[in-house]
């Protein structure tokens, strides 16, 4: 049972049938996915919705796949945790995090846009996906194309941090380390797909894929009581996911599943790549491309996809945008890791440091409901911080070498 009825350009409104489609023939808009609201509106419930597992194809009918899940049956419901600690470190009373780090399989909130994207590649017939990737998505094909049993093929910067590139190469997938940025490997990619008959998840099926992004947003509705937050703070890369949040809060609102949303949506960027957020301080809608230079790599995109859709997001919600210097998403890391226990990539200490200056500005107030949107892991980029945490301290087998550090207690 399928609820997507085609596809529909983002700004002539022309609209097409489900195909491995993204751009508008006619003015080479951005395709989105057309959904059958009013069938959905009888289907589902929140009572529907609760009796189903905890993943996120407990959303199915919002998520544009004809038949079952292929890949990726667990992917999503992951835990949204009330950030006390972090709270009273920044100053505010009510802050959770979304926690994506802990995601299956590759402990990225991408298993979500990939179990999509390859679900719908295997309904199309495709025998071989493909990606151009920042590292995260590239874990994510890799490993759900196993699980599908279908080719990959995945393109990234060549200078990847390294459990990045291991991550991918242990499930045995084609992978090419292209000598350039992500834009270069983007563009190079763009002209593979036109010479292909291969998916690729990111591009040729984008419109697809984007879509899983939205679970995303469904569950930080449902596990807050089927309600949104006052503020959310989404790390910003192609601005896939920030787009989608909201489209998930609009999309519970317009079907009933949750009251009026008054959600300020926040864009996080590292200084060291800011397209969207400086367009956002400085009052544009559009996108100056830039050249990345951040330890931030997974968000490292000059010249983002949806980057128009991601300014226009934030400020239809009455949001901003904020960026942070390399030193300060180190410091990001590191605090979340101290009073939460939680372990994030460079993306997520972007994400933590931009909180912490939305807060200082005075753009979050103390008592404000918000969510603070962590989605990958930080066993995956240690070098960011590897020589910024201290050593162990080294003793001999020894009683006597233990107190010779530590003190005598006794
Ligand atoms: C890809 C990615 C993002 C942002 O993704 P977009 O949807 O392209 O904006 C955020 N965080 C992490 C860890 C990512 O890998
Ligand atoms: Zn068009």
């Amino acid at each position: 049972m399928s609820y997507v009825n085609g596809l529909k350009c983002r700004e002539c409104g022309r609209q097409y049938q489900k195909e491995p489609i993204h751009v508008c023939e006619f003015c080479f808009g951005p395709l989105e996915v057309i959904y059958d609201y009013d069938g959905i509106k009888n289907a589902l419930s929140r009572k529907v919705i609760e009796g189903r597992p905890k993943n996120m194809w407990r959303y199915r009918e919002l998520i544009p796949i004809d038949g079952e899940p292929r890949v990726g049956r667990d992917v999503g419901f992951t835990p949204l945790v009330r950030a006390k600690n972090l709270g009273n470190a920044l100053g505010v009373d009510n802050l959770y995090i979304k926690n994506d780090s802990v995601s299956h399989p590759t402990l990225s909130f991408k298993d979500r846009v990939v179990a999509t994207a390859i679900t719908k590649a295997m309904e199309f017939g495709y025998d071989t996906v493909a990606c151009a990737s920042t590292g995260n998505l590239a874990n994510s094909v890799a490993a759900l194309s196993a699980e599908g049993g279908i080719k990959s093929y995945i393109f990234i910067p060549a200078d990847l941090e390294s459990s990045k590139i291991l991550g991918t190469l242990i499930y045995g997938t084609n992978l090419i380390g292209v000598k350039g940025n992500y834009d270069d490997v983007n563009r190079l990619c763009s002209e593979i797909a036109a010479n292909y008959r291969w998916a690729f998840v990111n591009i040729t099926i984008r419109p697809y894929y984007g879509d899983g992004s939205k679970t995303f947003g469904y569950e930080i509705a449902e596990q807050l009581g089927w309600r949104t937050p006052d503020n959310v703070i989404v790390p910003v890369a192609g601005s896939s996911l920030i787009t989608k949040v909201w489209k998930a809060f609009k999309e519970f609102e317009m079907l009933g599943l949750i009251g009026k949303v008054n959600t300020k949506v926040f864009a996080a960027q590292a200084k060291g790549c800011s397209p969207v957020t400086s367009a956002i301080k400085e009052g544009r809608n559009f996108i100056k491309p830039v050249k990345p230079n951040t330890i931030a790599k997974s968000i490292a995109i000059g010249n983002p996809a949806d980057g128009y859709y991601g300014i226009k997001t934030v400020n239809e919600s009455g949001g901003y945008g904020e960026d942070v210097t390399d030193e300060e998403i180190i410091d990001g890391i590191k605090l979340l890791a101290k009073t939460e226990g939680i372990f994030t990539e460079t993306a997520g200490g972007v994400t933590v440091a931009v909180t912490k200056k939305l807060i200082e500005q005075g753009r979050i107030k103390k008592n404000e409901l918000t969510v603070v949107s962590i989605t990958g892991n930080g066993l995956k980029t240690i070098e960011a911080v590897s020589n910024r945490i201290g050593n162990p301290v080294i003793i001999e087998p020894r009683l006597g070498s233990f107190q010779e550090k530590f003190g005598k207690l006794i």
